[in-house]
């Protein structure tokens, strides 16, 4: 078998590998150095959507934006105004084809090859690295290939759900406003809401999404969007054009930056995902934005995924989430009802002062979050 020598290799041609391999193109130093992008497969195509205050380095990709988001909750909708934030829609199939046709193509210094890696071992210069067919060697890895964390801890429910891409017979929809959460379907037991991202007057993504111990059969989505159109848009006819399904682990893994052989850790595997909503893709991308700033600089690596005080909130929101998740609807709708919704973005992506958190914390109802620190000092 032949070994290629490499500088870098990444492993995982997904959302972190693909806009880490963008990333490096971006300083002069790392054009000249040899990277290898090595992945098995592109991964189901997938929906990506975040807020952000600044233009994205995809900001082309971005096919839809809305600077106002609505919440559904116990006998109230609120909407309002998110800027300076707006909330971005990439579709995947652009993201993807973008690589593929544009970007990769153009990389001299990139060699991509389509692998299933089974081995990684660090040695004194470097890693080693195998596939069933190949061997490379590289001076430095960056990973987001890696098992699943979803049964390793106490508190994991999975975000799991289905969207129809819709189009109506009529104009329905007000494409200026993405409903995040509406909560006026039954619960069941669960933390159970539907999302709807409207494209124009007549076409949107109306999505089934659940927080659950367990995901469901495909037809319990189908049923509750079935029922969610007639009761919201009665007498109008649609047409399904296409679906979206997945699910996302939400855990209180330990992360980690570096990996068992001391590979970088990117993605999914950093902990990029936020425990309690899912969210993934904004913060994979301003991570992966600064480790090539630090390689370029040759200084050390920083690691933002959720840490200190806002490790503690996610765990007892999980914790609540896990045992009585009847509350989720309370505690969203006092949430978005009570705190202007830009405040409630920026503590979502931990930019918040605890002086705003304690304000935050005042509008919620406090006794289950007393409950669960104490459940979960005590254990
Ligand atoms: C359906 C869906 C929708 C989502 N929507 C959003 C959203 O709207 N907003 C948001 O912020 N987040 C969203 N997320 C969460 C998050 O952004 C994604 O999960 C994101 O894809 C994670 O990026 P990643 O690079 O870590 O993993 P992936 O994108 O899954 O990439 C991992 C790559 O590694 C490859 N691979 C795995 N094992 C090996 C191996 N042994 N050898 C070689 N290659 C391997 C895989 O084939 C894949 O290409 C969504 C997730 C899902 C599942």
């Amino acid at each position: 078998m032949k070994e290629e020598h490499i500088d870098i290799a990444v492993l995982g041609g997904g959302c972190a590998g693909l806009q880490l391999i963008h990333q490096l193109a971006k300083h002069p130093l790392l054009q000249h150095k040899r990277v290898a992008l090595l992945s098995d497969a592109v991964p189901q195509q997938r929906t990506w959507c975040f807020w952000s205050q600044h233009k994205h380095p995809l900001q082309g990709l971005v096919s839809k934006s809305w600077s106002k988001v609505s919440f559904r909750g116990n006998g109230f909708t609120k909407t309002e105004c998110i800027l300076p934030f707006q909330y971005h829609y990439i579709n995947g199939e652009s993201f993807f084809n973008y690589f593929e046709h544009d970007f990769i193509p153009q990389q001299s210094n990139l060699t991509q090859v389509t692998a299933a890696i089974t081995s990684l071992k660090s040695n004194e210069n470097g890693f080693d690295i195998q596939s069933a067919q190949f061997k490379w060697s590289a001076k430095s890895v960056f990973s987001s290939i890696g098992t699943s964390t979803h049964n390793q801890h106490r508190h994991a429910l999975w975000q799991h759900f289905k969207g129809w891409f819709l189009k109506m017979d009529a104009p329905v929809f007000d494409d200026t406003i993405a409903t995040l959460m509406d909560f006026s379907i039954p619960q069941n037991n669960d933390v159970r809401f539907i999302y709807i991202l409207p494209f124009s007057a007549q076409e949107a993504l109306v999505e089934a999404t659940f927080f659950s111990a367990a995901t469901y059969e495909d037809a319990s989505y189908d049923r509750i969007l079935d029922q969610y159109m007639a009761e919201n848009y009665p007498g109008v006819n649609y047409h399904i054009e296409r679906t979206e399904k997945g699910q996302i682990s939400m855990n209180d893994a330990r992360f980690s930056r570096f990996g068992t052989e001391g590979e970088v850790l990117i993605g999914t595997n950093a902990g990029m995902v936020k425990p309690t909503t899912g969210y993934a893709f904004h913060r994979i991308s301003k991570d992966v934005k600064e480790i090539a700033r630090s390689i370029n600089d040759g200084t050390e690596l920083k690691w933002n995924a959720t840490k200190g005080r806002f490790r503690f909130y996610d765990r007892l929101l999980l914790g609540i989430l896990s045992d009585t998740p009847h509350l989720g609807k309370v505690i969203f709708s006092r949430l978005f009802s009570k705190v202007p919704l830009q405040t409630v973005l920026r503590f979502l992506d931990e930019e918040t002062s605890l002086w705003e958190e304690l304000k935050i914390f005042i509008q919620l109802p406090y006794l289950p979050f007393i409950k669960q620190i104490f459940k979960q000092a005590l254990r």
